[in-house]
């Protein structure tokens, strides 16, 4: 991250995603919400879990919209069994691209999040590629959005 800290993704929640990578023509792009921590020793985020696609969410082969009903439900579950230490940190999607590329609507979407505003001050947006995926990190009132380095593992 720009500020030195690290971003971990549990390998859990990254086999979660990879389920969803758009490997035939047929597959529709899949996403959800990235739920994790804060760490208290070192200040570094975790992803710990993501929801799936919901029923009622809207997926076609280039476009994946997110609606409220089943991940905020999915997200009240984790803070209840987490005792209240998680939080929502983003989102994620796939492309059906190898290396992913946000497209103009993906930007659109992620400064509206930003401008919400969240626990967190800052989000991560994952999309998922046909060989891996990539994050993004999105803080500020006037969001300023930037692509992670991967690090080793
Ligand atoms: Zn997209």
């Amino acid at each position: 991250m720009p500020d030195n800290r690290i971003l971990y993704i549990r390998p859990e929640a990254k086999e979660k995603m990879f389920k969803y990578k758009q490997v035939r023509w047929t597959d529709k792009e899949a996403g959800g919400i990235l739920i994790g921590r804060i760490l208290s020793e070192d200040e570094n985020f975790i992803i710990d879990d993501v929801s799936e696609p919901m029923p009622t969410d809207k997926r076609r082969r280039t476009r994946f919209s997110r609606k409220v009903e089943g991940h905020q439900e999915y997200m009240n579950d984790a803070f209840e069994r987490e005792e209240g230490s998680c939080f929502y940190l983003g989102e994620w999607h796939t492309h059906p691209q190898r290396i992913p590329i946000p497209s103009s609507v993906d930007r659109n979407d992620w400064n509206r999040l930003l401008k919400i505003g969240f626990e967190s001050s800052c989000l991560f947006f994952v999309i998922v590629g046909l060989e891996d995926l990539k994050v993004w990190y999105g803080y500020g009132e006037e969001p300023i959005i930037v692509e992670l380095k991967r690090r080793g593992i």
